[in-house]
């Protein structure tokens, strides 16, 4: 499959991109290439697709259900009843609308943490996006459950040849209150062993981390380095509360950290996330949504705009935290996290990509394309997105999107009335 765009804006200059096996293999003023499929580019500006690095895409079915809750609560009362009633089905339509409005908002990669793991990646395989999806882990320091948690990721790791490449594995734990010491440990050395991702909600709350002290008398990241679980394949969502000695432990193991503003903020988690202090140090820090029930949208531009206005107003910097450095932790960074050669618009690079629309109000006029994209656009500025090499949407209009926004507030309706 080859695809040539042509005359589309790139850091400010005009050009065609050419791609070829899923790749970017040519980028240059009027190229000379026959190609299968040719985009015009004009009035649109290229950008590699966003990297939602910590989501649940499921959740789409929680979306607006149990707003305006603390954290444990919401969990326990509004989310884990329903979400033990969740059928395969369920999760597979979540999953899709999920697909569905990251794709119109530009998004080409997510790292996923939900039950079900095929239901997920079926639709994923389906929506033609890329997925790194977790085998998620809860013990709740149950050592038969523990076990259970072994056998299933054991299993999950041997199937996963059954899937396109677009679609990876990587273990899940939940967090550290619902998933024993033992059971990191394991987790840890089957990692290593099958050179996969761990992805981990930490440091999210302030009663997570007295409550840490209390059970375990370490704050988190202390607690996982006394485990000995830290290491470049550990990718934590959160990190809000993390001191100066905590943020050098996760930069001497290379940990990576996922910064998650709108549920941050919505749950009251935090707002003191210390991206200077982790850049500064080399930590790569990614940005994610996080779930639609504590988001409620998987539109990486707005969390561009949240994440940068945050990181300056607590600070009382405005020169905290740019639009072109958010930018490359919504794109570069987060496919760096998750071990993927995608996230620039540079030959040898996955196609990957989005075209965004410029003849809308909030790219006019157009002095500093980043600047507008990260402070005045919304995720509906994408016009097209390719994937994997694929033109998953074009004119802003995915097929079967009818369908699949119907079939799925049906699905959602239902569960919580069931
Ligand atoms: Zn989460």
């Amino acid at each position: 499959m080859s695809l040539l765009i042509k005359d589309v804006l790139l850091n400010d200059v005009v050009t065609d991109v050419y791609i070829e096996n899923k790749r970017i293999k040519q980028i240059a003023p009027h190229l000379s290439v026959q190609a299968e499929q040719v985009i015009d580019g004009r009035r649109k500006a290229i950008i590699p697709g966003f990297v939602n690095a910590h989501t649940h895409a499921a959740m789409t079915l929680f979306r607006g259900f149990g707003d305006d809750m603390p954290l444990m609560p919401w969990l326990e009362e509004k989310i884990w009843p329903n979400e033990a009633k969740l059928t395969r089905e369920d999760i597979y339509w979540g999953t899709k609308l999920a697909c569905l409005e990251m794709i119109k908002s530009g998004t080409t990669t997510f790292f996923d943490m939900y039950h079900k793991f095929h239901a997920t990646a079926d639709a994923v395989e389906e929506m033609g996006l890329r997925g790194l999806l977790s085998g998620v882990c809860f013990d709740h320091f149950q050592p038969e459950l523990a076990e259970k948690c072994k056998r299933y990721n054991e299993q999950l790791v041997m199937e996963m040849d059954g899937y396109s490449k677009r679609i990876q594995y990587a273990v899940g734990p939940h967090a550290i209150y619902t998933v024993s010491g033992e059971l990191l440990q394991w987790i840890h050395a089957f990692s290593n062993e099958h050179s996969v991702p761990v992805h981990l909600h930490l440091a999210e709350t302030e009663g997570e981390v007295q409550n840490s002290i209390k059970q375990f008398g370490l704050s988190p990241v202390r607690y996982l380095y006394k485990l000995g679980v830290l290491s470049p394949r550990l990718v934590i969502a959160h990190g809000i509360y993390v001191d100066d000695d905590e943020i050098r432990m996760l930069a001497d193991y290379n940990v990576k950290v996922v910064h998650n503003p709108a549920s941050n903020m919505k749950l009251a988690s935090g707002f003191q996330f210390k991206f200077c202090e982790m850049r500064n140090a080399g930590i790569t820090v990614a940005l994610g949504t996080d779930g639609c029930s504590s988001s409620n949208n998987l539109d990486m531009v707005e969390a561009m705009k949240l994440a940068s206005l945050l990181g300056k107003v607590w600070r009382k910097n405005p020169e905290a935290i740019p639009a072109d450095e958010i930018f490359r932790a919504a794109t570069e960074a987060g496919a760096s996290a998750i071990g993927l050669k995608a996230g620039r618009i540079a030959e040898g690079y996955l196609a990957d990509i989005c075209l965004i629309d410029l003849n809308i109000p909030a790219f006019t006029p157009n002095h500093n394309f980043i600047s507008n994209l990260v402070y005045a656009a919304n995720g509906s500025c994408v016009d097209t997105v390719i994937c994997d090499g694929k033109v998953l949407m074009q004119n802003k209009k995915v097929p079967g999107e009818e369908e699949i926004m119907e079939r799925t507030a049906e699905i959602a309706y239902n569960l919580i009335n069931r």
